[in-house]
């Protein structure tokens, strides 16, 4: 159920039953040779979608831009917002919202650079921010105990919601384990690093099955976020 797609008048009636708001939050980012600039707007509508149809909360626009590492502004097509304008963004079109009668707002992300993350935080008290890529995953990885970069995990989970757009015949790999690659994450280290293809992890293991078991394993952990904020 789409907020965009009513009236006003339908959403003024959605607001008698309900009064919570889920809103996806994307990015347009590097993923490697083998996936989209878009891999975390697709993710992040596509669990948005389901939860709505899980609970009946309908989905606000998606915001296409977040904030992105400093090591990856020269990959093409990549571009980011600062911390501050992603924050005032939330602010701003939430204000409205409230004010005609809605009380939560579930921000929702599958982009996970820390500082992206943190300006989707503590923004206010009735909006809440959902990570949907936070699971288990060392039961189902061969070579990865936890989610990476456009990494076997991503990419089992694109290869299950759209095939279409992944080029498996294109990954490029190469692993800079966790503990080498912080300082980029955390903006430290603006260079680009050696030999860094865009992806992280090991992308060559990804497949459809993964993913299923993936995704599926993400919608059970939204639904249990949801309840908790739905009962704050
Ligand atoms: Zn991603």
């Amino acid at each position: 159920m789409y907020l965009a797609d009513m009236t006003w008048d339908d959403v003024r009636n959605y607001l008698k039953k309900e009064d919570c708001l889920i809103l996806p939050v994307g990015t347009c980012e590097q993923h490697g040779y083998h996936l989209p600039l878009n891999n975390d707007i697709l993710s992040v509508e596509y669990f948005a979608s389901k939860l709505s149809e899980l609970t009946g909360v309908m989905v606000a626009p998606t915001i296409n831009y977040g904030v992105n590492l400093p090591c990856d502004k020269l990959l093409s097509g990549t571009t980011g917002i600062t911390y501050d304008l992603l924050r005032n963004l939330i602010l701003s079109v939430t204000d409205w919202w409230r004010s005609q009668g809605f009380k939560k707002f579930i921000l929702l992300t599958f982009h996970g650079d820390p500082y992206h993350i943190k300006a989707l935080s503590d923004l206010a008290p009735d909006i809440f921010v959902i990570e949907a890529y936070e699971i288990e995953y060392q039961d189902v990885l061969e070579k990865q105990t936890t989610m990476r970069h456009a990494c076997e995990a991503e990419t089992s989970i694109a290869l299950y919601l759209y095939p279409d757009k992944v080029k498996m015949n294109c990954v490029k790999e190469y692993d800079i384990p966790f503990e080498k690659f912080k300082e980029y994450l955390y903006h430290e280290n603006t260079n680009q690093p050696e030999n860094y293809t865009g992806c992280l992890g090991f992308p060559s293991l990804a497949t459809k099955e993964k993913g299923e078991i993936l995704v599926n394993r993400i919608l059970e952990y939204l639904l249990s976020c949801f309840n908790e904020i739905k009962n704050k």
